[in-house]
């Protein structure tokens, strides 16, 4: 017997209406790639997406069609999440830090029919343009007087909603119709997509509202320096106007000394970011001697955040959270916010030791370790195993991708996360390390695998392998340890301008160590395990 109760769709453009009605002072702050900063309410902010939401629609944009945004963290770019979204498209959002090779495979995959971007990306976008799907419409996020000059045909932002009206009919869509898309990187070849629903976007935000509940509240100031394009600053636009909280938006400048001026004149309450970034800030809050003006708390995900960075924030009277998720996942897994009874009998030292841990599973996502015969493993901390995950804001299969899909879903319909973890008897993930053989820096990554298949190309390698060293800044960094061919050793320029014509600038190798021969496993396959063992206490040139 089913209940009696009705069924709503659930629906992204529903939590903006919501805002609007039930928190109309909050505000979304920006730092506008003009220079100055822009201020608005929910309320002012949805008039705007009613306005876009005709324009895209004048642009032919349909159910169902890629939407593709390569731009900074911005209203403009907020507003994009929600228009798009409501008229029934998916927003795709490219991430500029990639190399080229890949910005064209992904634009061509999900084929996008429309990109705006930020003027910083009108010069990337001049050099791919012909690569990219025919007959796009590429959409500057600017107002007339700062549009680029540019040989493309580049409409304004601006222009295309000034004369439009601000009231839209929104359709009611099934909530398992698409929304959102990101690509992620794979261990080897294209990058996958994730493809989210209305229904795992609303639960996602509702799961995130509820677990990190100290960040997001009512009158929270919140700060995603996670950019949009990195799993929809994990879930933040949707989380913050749920909740009541303002957006405090820092467009790129992320360095220490600019997130602490910005953060100090808008009063933000909680910020959230990988490591690389809280370490900028905290050495500008050292110098400086002081935190910015009611700052209460961090997120700290995307990598391992160290329990000395942890320690240093915690000193100075800011609460942090370390939580673990992924690009499938929406992206929240766990959260690392502490029991009232650790708080009350452990000491600061032992609080700090489970604060580096990765935290406990939020609602709605199941944890489950596996053996390499796929055996359940016990939660007692010390076993380790590959990682899988079940729940409603993780992902089916990749867009259209099916041999990724078959690699990364078990029988029972798990996914494998591709991290080797331990659990404890309390529920804490413990992540142990990587079994995909992927690098991260600075919350990017790196392919290991591509930057070898490209570097065996060069005929003074014989054979090659690429791990990741750790490094205070970065997290991770890549090494490349080469077998010479013969006895000349090749020089890391020529490396360097081979792999350029593939990979980013700052994908490339830290360094190169050269040996006569590569550890191998029993079934002959090099043994990264033994390399990065190896190379544990390996200086990178500039850690010396
Ligand atoms: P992404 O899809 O780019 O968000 O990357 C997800 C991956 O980043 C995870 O599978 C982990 O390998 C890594 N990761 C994310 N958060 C953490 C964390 N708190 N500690 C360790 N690794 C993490």
């Amino acid at each position: 017997m089913f209940g009696n109760m009705m069924h709503r769709p659930l629906s992204i453009i529903e939590i903006l209406r919501f805002a609007v009605e039930a928190h109309p002072k909050a505000e979304v702050v920006s730092v506008r790639t003009e220079g100055d900063i822009h201020r608005y309410t929910y309320p002012e902010c949805y008039s705007r997406v009613g306005k876009l939401a005709h324009a895209l629609a004048k642009l032919g944009v349909k159910t169902g069609d890629r939407v593709a945004t390569l731009a900074w963290n911005g209203y403009r770019h907020f507003e994009l999440y929600y228009a798009i979204a409501g008229i029934g498209g998916v927003c795709h959002t490219l991430n500029p830090r990639l190399s080229a090779e890949q910005m064209i495979y992904i634009t061509n995959h999900a084929e996008d029919r429309v990109m705006f971007l930020d003027t910083t990306f009108v010069p990337v976008i001049e050099a791919l343009a012909d690569k990219f799907p025919k007959d796009m419409h590429y959409v500057v996020m600017t107002d007339r007087a700062h549009m680029p000059k540019s040989g493309l045909n580049l409409l304004c932002y601006e222009d295309l909603i000034q004369d439009e009206v601000e009231e839209y009919d929104w359709p009611e869509l099934p909530e398992e119709t698409a929304a959102g898309l990101c690509y992620t990187s794979g261990t080897t070849g294209n990058p996958k997509g994730a493809l989210y629903s209305h229904r795992s976007t609303v639960l996602h935000a509702f799961t995130a509202a509820i677990s990190i509940s100290d960040g997001l509240k009512e009158g929270a100031r919140v700060l995603p320096v996670v950019p949009l394009f990195h799993v929809n600053a994990w879930g933040l636009p949707y989380a913050a106007p749920l909740t009541g909280a303002s957006l405090i938006f820092p467009g790129g400048a992320l360095d220490g000394a600019s997130l602490f001026d910005l953060m100090d004149r808008e009063k933000v309450t909680s910020a959230w970011g990988v490591p690389t970034v809280w370490l900028g800030l905290q050495s500008e809050i050292s110098s400086r001697g002081r935190n910015p003006e009611g700052f209460a708390s961090i997120i700290v995900g995307g990598s391992a955040a160290p329990r000395s960075l942890i320690a240093a924030f915690e000193k100075s009277g800011v609460t942090v959270c370390h939580a673990w998720g992924m690009t499938e996942m929406s992206p929240v897994g766990t959260h690392g916010i502490l029991s009232a009874h650790h708080k009350d009998t452990l000491s600061k030292e032992e609080l700090l030791d489970l604060k580096a841990l990765q935290g406990r599973r939020v609602f709605g996502v199941e944890l489950k370790i596996v053996d390499e015969n796929g055996n359940r493993l016990p939660h007692d901390g010390e076993e380790a195993g590959e990682l899988f995950v079940r729940g409603n804001t993780i992902i089916s299969s990749y867009f259209n991708d099916t041999e990724a899909t078959k690699a990364a879903m078990d029988a029972d319909g798990w996914f494998g996360t591709g991290d080797v973890a331990s659990i404890n008897d309390e529920g804490f993930l413990i992540i142990q390390d990587r079994a995909k053989d992927l690098i991260k820096s600075g919350g990017e990554w790196i392919s290991s695998i591509d930057l070898e298949n490209i570097v065996m190309a060069h005929p003074e390698v014989a054979s090659c392998a690429v791990i990741a060293v750790a490094h205070p800044k970065w997290d991770e960094r890549p090494l490349l340890i080469i077998v010479p061919a013969d006895v000349v050793r090749v020089a890391k320029e020529d490396i360097d301008a081979l792999l350029l014509d593939h990979v980013a600038k700052w994908q490339l190798p830290d360094a190169i160590e050269f040996v006569d021969e590569l550890p191998l496993t029993a079934t002959g396959k090099v043994s990264k395990l033994t390399l990065r063992k190896q190379f544990a206490d390996y200086k990178l040139p500039d850690m010396k």
